[in-house]
């Protein structure tokens, strides 16, 4: 036996949240990723760098692959000695043909685990607000296969038994039959009044729901052109949804937004977006790395000079704090230099590594830190600002003005990174994306020069789209770069920014 090992993986209904601990560590530690369709992509965020990924799902470019040539592809990348996670939608052995997958891997001598997922036959229906059995409604529930042909002879369904046995009836890969099995139902006894709910791309920000009853589901389903994936389910519990479909009364519900910041950074912006029901994409134009040190080190080595350390974002306080570490500085070296922090979540790093700020500008403008400042510099005082290497001028050149010696340092830099491009440009010309954020005007600059496309083009890709920015020096970029900014955020941070978006939805 080679030490090739695979994990088949349940991926959980599509809400990234929703894959299981054990699973997300397969996905961690895959030299290999085999995913299809209905396993979310985002969730390869999580795979190492040098992670390969095979997609097996159906796709307009090429005949979709047959069980054989998966099981082929996974016995394959195995017979390699790599670690593989075949990561499936919802659970693996619920119509997941997962149980396949594992025999083919017993008869080529081949390791496996599985690791069970949040099955969709649950899950979409308890995001639409519908519990599968319920106290009052039924102890029952049947999970049924929907895309065999009721009519067939051999049918391995009993209708008769069916029809009646279970309160909760929940039919996967069942849309195209819906028609044969409303009627294979109300043949076999199921009252026409019950109520049925289609779910389609349940617990995604594209959920939707239809609900009706085995009367007039099909028609209505015909009005509306419901399409797959969804699922169907057919009992009382169904009403139950009027009062208890929370996640489609999220505030951002249906929306999903486009987060413009460093891999490092985009996490809290995306985290609140997602809370609030919204889908974050994370679009990292900016990532943050280390710079060439000659500068900062050079600063550190007379860190005792400086009246003034002024800190304009989290990461100048991460690298600089990093570097101190490691040359060996002692902290208590920055005892003689006040400390300026510019904006709440700068003055919180600062204060978790045991400094409290002198000042602390109101807002987040260099106008304002120099009007603030203005007063506590003397002629010829040294101040250091250690920051990115793209950051603006006008901040040092205005210090200088009133007398002060400023060293502007890099103390990390900010590089583009294009991998993500393409998808996102795929989502915006399907018109996916329903809102933009921009958080900086480096942000706004990257995004267009790595959309590569002209001003025509840029307008018709963001046609539909609502722009949201996190101050006015973002929004006169973005308008001198071709984007209308819809909103700009009142207080220029993170949560200011996540207030405009939910306005600008709510419209
Ligand atoms: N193993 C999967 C099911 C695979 S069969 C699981 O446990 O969920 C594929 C069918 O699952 C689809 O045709 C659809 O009926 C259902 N399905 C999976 N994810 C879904 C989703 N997010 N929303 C609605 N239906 C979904």
């Amino acid at each position: 036996m080679g030490t090739g090992m695979v994990y088949l993986v349940g991926a959980g209904p599509g809400d990234p949240g929703l894959i299981t601990v054990k699973g997300l560590e397969a996905i961690k530690k895959a030299e290999v990723i085999i995913y299809d369709r209905l396993a979310n992509r985002r969730l390869l965020q999580h795979a190492s760098e040098d992670v390969e990924l095979i997609y097996v799902g159906k796709s307009p470019d090429r005949h979709t692959l047959t069980q054989t040539e998966i099981n082929q592809a996974i016995v394959d990348k195995a017979k390699e000695n790599k670690i593989v996670t075949r990561l499936k939608g919802g659970d693996p052995f619920v119509f997941g043909r997962g149980g396949e997958e594992a025999e083919v891997l017993l008869e080529n001598d081949i390791k496996f685990e599985i690791v069970p997922g949040i099955t969709s036959a649950i899950s979409v229906p308890a995001y639409a607000g519908i519990p599968v059995t319920h106290r009052d409604f039924t102890s029952s529930f049947a999970v049924i296969t929907g895309n065999e042909d009721p009519n067939k002879e051999d049918s391995s369904i009993d209708w008769s038994k069916i029809a009646t046995a279970h309160g909760t009836l929940v039919f996967l890969m069942g849309m195209s039959n819906l028609p044969k099995i409303v009627e294979k139902l109300t043949a076999n006894g199921r009252s026409s009044d019950t109520p049925v709910a289609l779910v389609r791309w349940g617990t995604r920000p594209e959920q939707e729901t239809l609900t009706g009853t085995l009367e007039d589901i099909v028609q209505k389903s015909k009005e509306n052109k419901f399409k797959n994936p969804a699922i169907i389910i057919v009992g009382k519990v169904v009403q139950l949804r009027e009062k208890l479909k929370w996640f489609e009364d999220k505030p951002l519900f249906g929306q999903r937004v486009v987060v413009t910041r460093s891999r490092n950074q985009a996490s809290d912006l995306a985290k609140r977006i997602e809370d609030l029901g919204g889908e974050p994409f994370e679009f990292p134009t900016i990532k943050i790395e280390e710079p060439d040190y000659e500068q900062l080190d050079k600063a550190l080595d007379q860190i005792q000079e400086y009246k003034w350390i002024v800190f304009t974002s989290v990461n100048g306080v991460k690298y600089f704090f990093k570097r101190m570490a490691f040359k060996g500085i002692d902290i208590r070296s920055l005892y003689q230099a006040k400390i300026c922090a510019v904006g709440p979540k700068t003055m919180e790093l600062l204060t978790e590594r045991g400094i409290i700020a002198d000042y602390i500008p109101g807002e987040y403008k260099a106008e304002i830190i120099i009007e603030g400042l203005k007063n506590k510099i003397n002629s010829g005082d040294k101040i250091l600002l250690p920051r990115a290497d793209i950051a603006r001028k006008i901040l040092p050149e205005a210090l200088s003005e009133l007398g002060a010696v400023v060293d502007d340092v890099v103390a990390y830099k900010n590089a583009l990174n294009d991998t993500s491009a393409h998808h996102l440009k795929e989502l915006l010309e399907n018109g996916d994306i329903t809102v933009l954020t921009f958080t900086s005007s480096s942000t706004v600059k990257n995004f267009i020069s790595m959309l590569n496309v002209s001003g025509n083009e840029l307008k018709e890709l963001l046609n539909g789209v609502k722009v949201a920015s996190i101050g006015p020096i973002t929004s006169s970029t973005a308008k001198e770069l071709g984007v209308n900014v819809d909103i700009e955020a009142k207080e220029y941070t993170i949560d200011g920014l996540v207030e405009a978006v939910r306005s600008i939805t709510n419209d």
